[in-house]
């Protein structure tokens, strides 16, 4: 089956857009060249109904986002064009960053639970880095004399590499601490009341799903710390659900693969990802295609949405 679809696309409306150029119309006549038949707008929305968006989502709400509808062009040159959105799970304190009546507006959503990068908002420090802020932040206020608030602002949104020198004592296990993480957190999500809602109206896909975002280079060892009873379990609920996965263009390696397989198995259904932040990475959308290959995936295995 070859890969028709790309739904996890940002443009330059979104905070991450790294291209002025990112235009809709740029997009649609891209993927018209490309020879890609459905194109999703995927910008990061933090839905305002919604209380307890940190600083970065703050602007990223849903009218802000929904801007991008009137400038998709009438003619779009046999692409079918899709405005749906990614929001938020903060796995630490199970919040959802769309409501049911805020993803009424949306064609799809996609949910990430592995923004880890986020720290303290999606995923907690471990303890011994949060005790290297606290320590970091009292040393700004004694000898750089600033005020609390101050050195809590530098302090913030600090995170590995750069807290690692401040560590008073060793961390390694970073491996075992995502793997804990992401299976708590797409446990919860599945779980989540808000989801079941969202579900009645708008289909989900989890974006980048055990891909820990900032944290790269740990993904295969945290993910053979995940046993395939565990994947089954929790692939189940999402399958039972209709929540479909997303592959993306970091899915084809053995680890990504057992996974993704592990989830086929259970039922679930797929979507197709670039995350493409620029008119140039549009063509990444065809590096899904040995994964999608490796697992043998038909039509049958694809969320209705991108058929
Ligand atoms: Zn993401
Ligand atoms: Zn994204």
């Amino acid at each position: 089956m070859k890969v028709l679809a790309d739904v996890h696309v940002h443009n330059f409306l979104s905070n991450c857009g790294r291209d002025n150029t990112s235009t809709a119309a740029n997009y649609v006549k891209r993927y018209a060249e490309l020879g890609i038949k459905i194109l999703g707008f995927a910008n990061h929305i933090w839905d305002d109904r919604v209380p307890g968006a940190s600083s970065w989502y703050h602007k990223q709400t849903l009218d802000f986002s929904m801007q991008i509808k009137p400038m998709i062009p009438k003619d779009t040159l046999g692409v079918k064009v899709l405005v749906g959105a990614e929001t938020e799970y903060c796995g630490m304190s199970k919040t959802l960053g769309m409501s049911a009546e805020g993803a009424k507006e949306l064609d799809f959503l996609l949910i990430p639970h592995s923004h880890v990068h986020m720290v303290n908002f999606v995923m907690e420090d471990p303890a011994p880095y949060a005790e290297a802020r606290l320590w970091l932040k009292a040393q700004l206020m004694q000898i750089n004399g600033m005020t609390e608030e101050q050195a809590e602002s530098w302090v913030a949104p600090l995170r590995e590499p750069l807290l690692r020198p401040f560590l008073q004592r060793p961390f390694e296990d970073w491996p075992a601490y995502l793997a804990d993480f992401l299976v708590e957190s797409f446990d919860s999500l599945m779980d989540h009341p808000e989801l079941h809602k969202i579900l009645q109206a708008t289909p989900v896909s989890i974006a980048h799903p055990f891909q820990p975002v900032g944290y790269w280079q740990h993904t295969e060892a945290l993910l053979g710390l995940i046993s395939d009873e565990t994947f089954a379990r929790l692939f189940k609920k999402a399958a039972d659900l209709g929540v479909g996965l997303e592959i993306n263009t970091h899915c084809n390696n053995p680890a990504m693969l057992r996974m993704l397989t592990i989830a086929k198995d259970q039922g679930c259904k797929f979507t197709f990802g670039s995350d493409t932040h620029s008119i140039s990475g549009a063509e990444n959308i065809f590096n899904v295609q040995p994964a999608v290959d490796a697992l043998g995936l038909t039509e049958d295995d694809l969320m209705d949405f991108i058929k």
